[in-house]
């Protein structure tokens, strides 16, 4: 006999609710927080300058800017970029919308490349079709946390003189051949969100290892406001009368900073990013290795290059070995108490997006993951018993709707 799911009547496989995330703070996080609250400057003080410095080190970039969001992080990063009205920006449509709007905020326009259905990132191949003589950057989404293939996304981007933005909101601590995300691309953004994998309540950081772009990246974070002599355009002979309270706007920015007490929790979190890092690989091993053995469903495929720290983990059903579809499934899970969550729903099938012309139909192989996709699960604070009783939900409901 089957068991029955609890949407079917039988016992739910845990008595109390897990979600897809939770941040995991301690302790030594609340004291950094009071500590700073303690201290002179509780924004625009030395805890911005170690927590860039911090991000130096961990990611071997040469230069970091912190910021209030990874939205922010994304708009400064398409700002610095230079793209403006009448460019194009090319993304994927599987990825949380800031990918995107950072283009419109810009005036200029997405444009949605396809995924590579297996591991579900940006395929180089569908952007090197979407080239056109108007586009100007690709921001590329390290979705799940896995690192997209940069070397084939650098060669298009030299070939076509594109920059190429990194959005590493889910892949902070993951590498590619070895270097971690924010040294490769020309930009890496971060974000900072309580889902993410470190927090800072919220914040957000810009990567890069070019001086020019840096010194862009840092008006465009203050209202374009700068204090640096060689960026102003004061004459020589103003010298006499011009005091140390000078500084000149030069450009047009943006109130983007991050604050100390921020800057603060989230040096403490990154203290544990490696702890982090393995507890979640070990969670995933433990799911891969159970849904390996369930054809109902697929595993997502990593590429031999990436080293991932893993944010999101995505269960993958395979509808023609069901009865039941994406949406019944999940409905199942949250009847086992395994509350879930979908990520995402492509950009372009929003109102708004809908509204600017984009029509459904663009990306084929983006489209079909959505139908089928669900976010198990997964954080540090996960016990065993929990990963467990996810995976039993999971084993529950494939066998019992099995074709
Ligand atoms: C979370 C996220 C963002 C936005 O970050 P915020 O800090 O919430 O502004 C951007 N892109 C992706 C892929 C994200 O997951």
């Amino acid at each position: 006999m089957l068991e029955k799911p609890a949407i079917a009547g039988g016992t739910p496989v845990r008595d109390t609710r897990i979600f897809y995330g939770h941040q995991c703070l301690d302790d030594a996080d609340c004291q950094a927080v009071m500590d700073v609250l303690k201290s002179d400057y509780l924004t625009c003080g030395p805890k911005i300058e170690e927590l860039e410095q911090k991000l130096c080190e961990l990611t071997g970039a040469k230069y970091a800017v912190a910021v209030s969001n990874g939205t922010a992080a994304l708009h400064v990063a398409c700002l610095a970029a230079g793209i403006g009205e009448g460019d194009e920006v090319i993304t994927t449509p599987i990825t949380f919308a800031a990918s995107a709007n950072c283009a419109l905020y810009c005036g200029a326009r997405p444009v949605f490349a396809d995924i590579n259905d297996k591991t579900y990132n940006i395929d180089p191949e569908s952007v090197r079709a979407h080239v056109t003589g108007r586009t100007k950057a690709v921001v590329a989404v390290d979705y799940t946390g896995q690192s997209t293939q940069l070397d084939e996304l650098l060669e298009i981007c030299r070939e076509h003189g594109l920059l190429l933005i990194t959005d590493g909101a889910h892949s902070i601590g993951t590498k590619y051949k070895g270097r971690p995300t924010g040294s490769i691309a020309d930009m890496t953004t971060f974000s900072f969100h309580p889902v993410k994998t470190v927090t800072a309540g919220e914040g957000g950081a810009v990567m890069t290892n070019d001086r020019a772009l840096y010194e862009k990246l840092m008006l465009f974070r203050t209202h374009g406001i700068t204090r640096k002599p060689e960026l102003m355009s004061r004459e020589s002979g103003d010298q006499g009368t011009i005091g140390s309270w000078y500084y000149e706007q030069v450009d047009l920015g943006y109130n983007y900073r991050m604050t100390d007490i921020q800057a603060g929790l989230l040096i403490s979190q990154l203290n544990k990013l490696e702890k982090f890092k393995a507890r979640r690989r070990e969670i995933v091993k433990k799911y891969d290795e159970a849904f390996l053995q369930i054809p109902q469903v697929t595993v997502q495929q990593e590429i031999p290059e990436s080293d991932t720290t893993r944010h999101l983990y995505i269960l993958r059903i395979n509808p023609e070995k069901l009865t039941i579809d994406r949406k019944q499934f999940f409905d199942a899970l949250g009847a086992e108490n395994v509350c879930c969550n979908v990520h995402y729903i492509p950009v372009y099938y929003f109102p708004y997006y809908q509204k600017l012309g984009y029509q459904k139909g663009l990306c084929p192989k983006a489209e079909k993951l959505y139908e089928e996709i669900i976010s198990l699960p997964l954080y540090y604070g996960m016990s065993d018993q929990d990963v467990d009783s996810v995976i039993a939900a999971v084993k529950k409901i494939a066998a019992y709707y099995a074709r």
